[in-house]
């Protein structure tokens, strides 16, 4: 595995603790669920994506690059740390994000603000009119001398994605190091990143670890096609030996929430429970759908009281100032 000939500049505070949380799973009477807190990475309010930052930013800087453009919701997690991590940099953001005047000024979209980043609003539901403006972006960049480095929507490229072989690679020492074995790994799974090196790093060590991706909005096909797609550019990217088989892909989108955007009460319930037994906040548009699922499993009884669950915890806390309205009311 050719993971340390790949560029990475230091900014997340790693290993991330991997955590009991008794409480939760006494009161769900099922397995042995372990915390993996990726909430914690260290830079502005932390999350899965300072992971891909080191890499995504290490290309940038060997490139010579002096702004990152990067494209995405308006409550973007991968945003934030973009413009958190270009300025740490010394570089420029401009962020091309999905939404318009009226959308609040709060969670994220506040963040990228107090970063000074360059924000474009864009108001459609049209992915390609969001990749053109992105185009439209960069070739104004070039125009005026910039060299931009081109960050695709969550971070998705085989070199952020390189960030999760190296995160499944820190669970697995931490388990070894204290004699746990674990049966199954869940989390919530967007663009397929998080899950593309998790599996990867989980089958190539023959850990035996199951990954559960809980897909947080697109349907099981399209989160699965997601995940192989970006496990066969990583294969290349590393030059592994193995090759990824879409029927080890288990993505589940049941928890997906409906319509996108608003959390369904499963997800409240998840980040109030967590909240309430282990003192750990969840976000309304992530991982509380991804412990929903959790919840959810164990109570179908798909884990035994004596396997161990590892929740990895991809952070996403400063959306829950966006959706105050929907937690307000306790
Ligand atoms: C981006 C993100 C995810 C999903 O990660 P992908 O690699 O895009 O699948 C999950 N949770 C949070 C909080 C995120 O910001």
């Amino acid at each position: 595995m050719q993971l340390g000939r790949l560029s990475r500049l230091k900014l997340a505070a790693l290993p991330t603790p991997l955590e009991e949380a008794p409480s939760l799973s006494a009161y769900l009477g099922g397995p042995r669920i372990m915390i993996k807190r990726d909430d914690i990475t260290g830079l502005a309010f932390g999350g899965s994506k300072v992971r891909k930052a080191e890499y995504l930013m290490g290309e940038a800087v060997d490139r010579g690059c002096d702004v990152v453009v990067t494209v995405g919701e308006t409550q973007s997690n991968h945003a934030r740390v973009t413009a958190a991590a270009a300025r740490r940099l010394g570089l420029d953001a401009v962020l091309v994000l999905r939404g318009d005047d009226r959308s609040e000024r709060q969670g994220n979209l506040l963040l990228d603000v107090v970063f000074g980043a360059e924000i474009r609003l864009v108001n459609t539901d049209d992915e390609f009119v969001l990749t053109g403006v992105v185009e439209d972006v960069v070739r104004e960049l070039r125009r005026g001398g910039r060299n931009p480095y081109i960050i695709p929507r969550g971070g998705a490229s085989a070199v952020g994605t390189a960030a999760f072989v190296n995160a499944g690679l820190e669970l697995l020492d931490q388990l070894n190091g204290r004699g746990i074995r674990a049966d199954a790994i869940v989390h919530a799974t967007v663009s397929g990143g998080t899950q593309a090196g998790l599996y990867a790093a989980t089958k190539v060590t023959q850990s035996g670890i199951r990954v559960i991706g809980v897909s947080a909005g697109a349907s099981r096909d399209v989160s699965t096609g997601r995940v192989l797609n970006l496990t066969q550019e990583l294969v290349e990217l590393l030059g592994l030996d193995w090759r990824p088989h879409p029927d080890d892909i288990v993505v589940t989108d049941a928890y997906a929430g409906e319509p996108a955007g608003e959390p369904a009460a499963d997800c409240l319930d998840a980040i109030r429970l967590v909240a309430r037994t282990e003192g750990i906040l969840l976000d309304p548009l992530y991982t509380g759908r991804a412990m929903a699922g959790l919840i959810d499993m164990v109570r179908r009884g798909q884990f035994a009281p004596e396997q161990t669950v590892v929740f990895w915890h991809t952070g996403g806390q400063p959306t829950l100032f966006a959706y105050a309205g929907w937690l307000a009311e306790g």
